[in-house]
């Protein structure tokens, strides 16, 4: 982690995160932090605004952002002919984009994955120092001594992860495709080390019947919701289907009535017949989610109960960390290029590429406009939970 800058120290806010201990098996927890500077007027935002779309096109450059970050960036994305998805999409649609220079506003690691699949490419970030719990929680010595010591096993990791621990496994997969994947692997005979989100794992665990050994990394967004809260908000609101990330804890993923990635929980909400949803992810995801399902009301899954303190309320710190004023500063400046070590990329870009393959092979889960209403049909294998 970099050194703060006094300067910044007002907006700095503290954040504790799981760290896995590998010899013990058990969880420690640790402090990392982000920077979250207050929200500009409303004047400031259409300034800036206007900046960064002639500069986007100025210098012929894309604009590619999560579902979780500033509504005013994901706006700016689509208008601007870039694209809001999840990581996987955003990372094949960098990659297919004529544009030679890509703005990535989301974590580190989607940069990185955006620099390795596209090499040839200039790729910056509004701040190198957006992180994510589960990369922190997964330090590449730690998990390749995991992995050393089951060499019969095939890793598999999650996209939240560094360029370090991707070149150590076999696959990498994001959320809207590894359940499918470790399915593929178990039908083959494999057995699997998974890293490092243990909800999704166990999730897939328990889906697949596949035989894995889990790192214990979550995600501190998705570990903070409630089973208890959830069941008694689903008796206020009788008519609303529960729409669950599947880094959520066990007793939420339960509830739901479909567990998806951010792009299939959007779809569900455009498909499904229902009046409301409660919606166990970012909150980020609401702006996407109500444009593309206008009319429905959208509910947010408790994140604590009585008298508990939630530690990210439903907002990640570090997607927090992409703001106009950031965003604009490296469109002007080109500071916060990503870069990856050309050894570790060449390795790193094997497990990436091989689950691209898969699902080449296999569905055609493509929405790099974001125009899930014309394209929610796509999604139409989203199950049941
Ligand atoms: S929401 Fe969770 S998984 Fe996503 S970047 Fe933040 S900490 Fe990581």
């Amino acid at each position: 982690m970099n050194m703060l800058n006094p300067t910044d120290a007002e907006y700095i806010k503290e954040v504790e995160y799981d760290l896995p201990q590998r010899e013990s098996g058990a969880v420690s927890i640790a402090c990392a932090w982000a920077r979250v500077p207050p929200e500009p007027t409303q004047s400031e935002k259409a300034e800036m605004k206007e900046k960064i779309r002639r500069l986007l096109k100025e210098k012929e450059a894309v604009l590619v952002a999560h579902y979780y970050v500033d509504p005013d960036i994901q706006d700016l994305a689509e208008e601007t002919g870039g694209c809001v998805a999840d990581s996987l999409e955003m990372a094949r649609f960098g990659r297919d984009h004529p544009a030679k220079t890509l703005f990535v506003a989301g974590v580190r690691f989607m940069g990185e994955t955006a620099k390795m699949l596209s090499p040839e490419k200039r790729i910056f970030m509004p701040d190198l120092d957006a992180n994510c719990s589960l990369d922190l929680g997964c330090p590449v010595e730690e998990f390749t001594a995991f992995c050393d010591a089951h060499p019969d096993r095939t890793v598999v990791v999650y996209a939240n992860t560094s360029a370090a621990v991707k070149a150590r496994a076999d696959w990498m997969v994001t959320s809207s495709i590894g359940l499918e994947i470790v399915a593929h692997l178990h039908a083959q005979g494999k057995k699997i080390i998974w890293g490092p989100d243990r909800h999704l794992g166990s999730y897939i665990q328990q889906q697949t019947g596949a035989d894995m050994l889990l790192w214990q990394g979550s995600c501190l967004v998705h570990d903070e919701f409630k089973g208890a809260e959830l069941e008694m908000l689903m008796e206020k609101h009788p008519e609303a289907k529960v729409l669950v990330h599947p880094e959520s804890p066990a007793a939420v993923v339960a509830l739901a009535d479909v567990v998806g990635s951010t792009s299939q929980i959007i779809a569900a909400a455009v498909n499904m017949d229902a009046p409301e949803f409660i919606v166990a992810t970012d909150k980020g995801i609401f702006h996407k989610m109500q444009q593309a399902a206008p009319g429905k009301v959208l509910i947010e899954a408790p994140t604590a109960g009585n008298s508990a303190t939630c530690k990210s309320c439903a907002h990640c710190p570090w997607m927090a960390m992409n703001y106009l004023s950031n965003l604009l500063e490296v469109i002007e400046t080109e500071k916060n290029e990503i870069h990856v070590d050309p050894a570790i990329r060449e390795k790193a870009v094997t497990s990436i590429e091989r689950m691209l393959d898969f699902a080449a092979r296999h569905k055609a889960r493509v929405q790099p406009k974001g125009d899930l209403s014309a394209e929610g049909q796509l999604f139409s294998g989203v199950g049941p939970a």
